[in-house]
């Protein structure tokens, strides 16, 4: 069922790297297994793969720097694996071009929950046309050349900054935007008090376009890090 979905697995940690792929292996996914920075750098550019899994603590080049390195030729989903729980080294990452992340220990249900995600993302971005003028995201629906927001049939009244917002995160669903990405893009600049004007418009732009099905947001909160819209099923 997956068989079209190849994943490179950045581990240096054997057996968490075996655990990987031996789960990958079982749900049918293709994959190539890396364990340095160096190796992880010439299979992403040798196998082009759909995603990649990626350990943060490598022994030759960080994390980092790999995710540095893929971005300057691919945008391929990278989710990257990290032991620390240190929400900055998450922020880094996610700075530099990684789409989402798993923090160790994690279940293996949640990986394959993630890669589900991700394979969702992939898909609706390569059927997206790039000037697409509607976006539509379950009983969501963005009009970006009119401007417009509807929840199922109904016309939703957004203020600029709050439709500034929603159309960002619409534009990177799936992806993990972290705060200081939001506010600079939103704002022009990443001062702690455009963070904080940031929560309270997240909260009045949730209130409106979940109105209807409250607890069902597709906007989701990751305390410390950013927020992230869910691409509905
Ligand atoms: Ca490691």
């Amino acid at each position: 069922m997956n068989n079209d979905c190849l994943i490179l697995v950045v581990e240096d940690d054997a057996p968490v790297r075996n655990l990987i792929i031996t789960t990958l292996g079982t749900h049918d996914y293709s994959y190539i297994p890396a364990a340095t920075g160096e190796q992880a750098i010439l299979a992403a550019s040798s196998h082009n793969p759909d995603i990649v899994l990626l350990d943060l603590g490598l022994p030759d080049i960080s994390g980092i720097e790999v995710i540095k390195k893929i971005r300057s030729w691919s945008t391929m989903p990278i989710i990257v694996i990290s032991a620390r729980s240190e929400d900055s080294d998450k922020i880094e990452a996610l700075d530099a071009g990684a789409d989402d992340y798993l923090t160790k220990p994690f279940s293996v249900e949640e990986m394959l929950a993630r890669i589900r995600s991700t394979q969702r993302r992939l898909t609706y971005m390569r059927h997206a046309d790039e000037n697409q003028a509607v976006f539509v995201n379950g009983s969501l629906k963005i009009d970006y050349s009119a401007n417009c927001v509807f929840v199922g049939d109904q016309l939703i009244h957004l203020t600029p900054i709050e439709y500034k917002l929603l159309v960002l995160l619409s534009r990177n669903v799936g992806k993990v935007l972290t705060y200081q990405f939001i506010t600079k893009n939103v704002w022009g600049s990443s001062y702690d008090s455009e963070i904080a004007s940031l929560r309270v418009f997240m909260a009045s732009l949730r209130k409106k376009i979940d109105a209807d099905n409250p607890g069902e947001t597709c906007i989701q909160t990751h305390i410390g890090i950013g927020y992230r819209m869910i691409k509905a099923e």
